[in-house]
């Protein structure tokens, strides 16, 4: 058995899965034997709380080519993705959440079209069992909304379940920045690419970490890291609005010079002082987001901290302190650009 280099990594990221872990490494199993090459999986633990390390851990001290990536505590979903995929040596590198909602068989008809050329092969969901309607709706407004803003392709309801060859595993590794939208920078890579479509199932167990304001920051986000239509549209609408106000101004002047009685205008005043402040306000938000990002970036911090590695060790080739070094130094090395 080839250890040191896997045909395909599977990374999965875990925050608080203790639940489900049972089932899904048993599912993973049963796909690995189906799997034509040898495999590694690879869970990145994002700060989990619960039992989930402990139970990694253990279940890896007994089975080669199971990793573990604890970090040194919630970095967020899409940097624990990046983190596995920092770390993952396969010529095909596979994404999958932990909630048993990308089913672990369907890795093999991504595989099958991986094997016809295409570089990148996502998961496509076409329906969406168990989540809430609002869920539903948001979710569908923001894949149009981003569908308009954003200059690439950013496919329709596709989340983060991909199969991603190894050029573009490396160029994904060569991008530092922090507001991370891992699915708009497989977008904008280009390369070949192809769906899979899927159901895909209702969470199994536990809850949803992607709470109603997580979602709202992974959307803008989403936005900010791949669009300047806000900045534009804050630029025109704000001309737009000024221009208005300074005919509306030139009216009053005008008024009062001829003396029609405009002291009764209290009301559109006050209406209009609002406005302008509340577009003002919105604009200023509008600019911050895109300041703050920048903000994060120039700080060039590394991406993620990395606490503990377990199952990498490999006796055929460096020792296995050599090998934690040099994947601990991984997050470290981004800020080099
Ligand atoms: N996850 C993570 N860090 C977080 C939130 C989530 O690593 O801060 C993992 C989680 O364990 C799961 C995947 O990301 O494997 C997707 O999360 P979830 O199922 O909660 O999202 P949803 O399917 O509801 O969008
Ligand atoms: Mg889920």
């Amino acid at each position: 058995m080839n250890v040191s280099s896997p045909r395909y990594s599977l990374v999965i990221p875990i925050c608080n899965e203790e639940e489900v872990l049972p089932r899904l490494i048993a599912r993973i199993r049963s796909l690995l034997r189906q799997l034509d090459a040898e495999a590694e999986v690879i869970f990145v633990d994002d700060g989990s709380r619960d039992g989930s390390v402990r139970y990694l851990r253990a279940m890896i001290a007994t089975e080669p080519g199971f990793r573990l990536i604890e970090l040194s505590r919630n970095f967020g979903h899409q940097i624990a993705i990046t983190a596995g995929m920092d770390a993952a040596r396969g010529e095909a590198v596979i994404v999958m959440d932990a909630d048993l909602q990308d089913p672990p068989e369907i890795v093999l008809d991504l595989v099958a079209k991986w094997k016809q050329g295409f570089e990148i092969v996502y998961g496509q969901r076409l329906s969406r069992q168990g989540e809430t309607w609002f869920k539903r709706v948001t979710a569908r407004l923001f894949y149009r909304l981003l569908e308009w803003m954003a200059p690439v392709d950013i496919p329709r309801d596709v989340g983060d379940f991909r199969l991603v060859g190894r050029k573009a595993v490396e160029i994904f590794k060569r991008m530092p920045e922090h507001e991370r939208f891992v699915r708009g920078m497989f977008g904008w890579m280009g390369f070949r690419q192809a769906a899979v479509p899927f159901e895909r199932p209702a969470r199994t167990t536990g809850q949803t970490k992607y709470r109603f304001w997580k979602m709202m920051n992974l959307a803008l986000h989403g936005i900010v890291s791949f669009s300047e239509k806000p900045l534009h549209f804050a630029l025109w609408s704000g001309l737009a609005i000024s221009a208005f106000a300074g005919m509306l101004g030139a009216y009053a002047i005008f008024a009062w010079l001829l003396d029609t009685g405009v002291v009764a205008g209290w009301t559109s005043i006050v209406v209009i002082v609002a406005l302008l402040s509340g577009i003002n306000l919105f604009m200023t938000g509008v600019v911050g987001l895109y300041v703050g990002s920048i903000h994060a970036e120039v700080k060039r911090r590394p991406l993620y901290v990395i606490d503990r590695l377990t199952g990498f060790e490999e006796p055929t080739q460096a020792t296995a302190a050599d090998k934690s070094r040099k994947i601990l130094s991984l997050g470290q090395d981004r800020k080099l650009g």
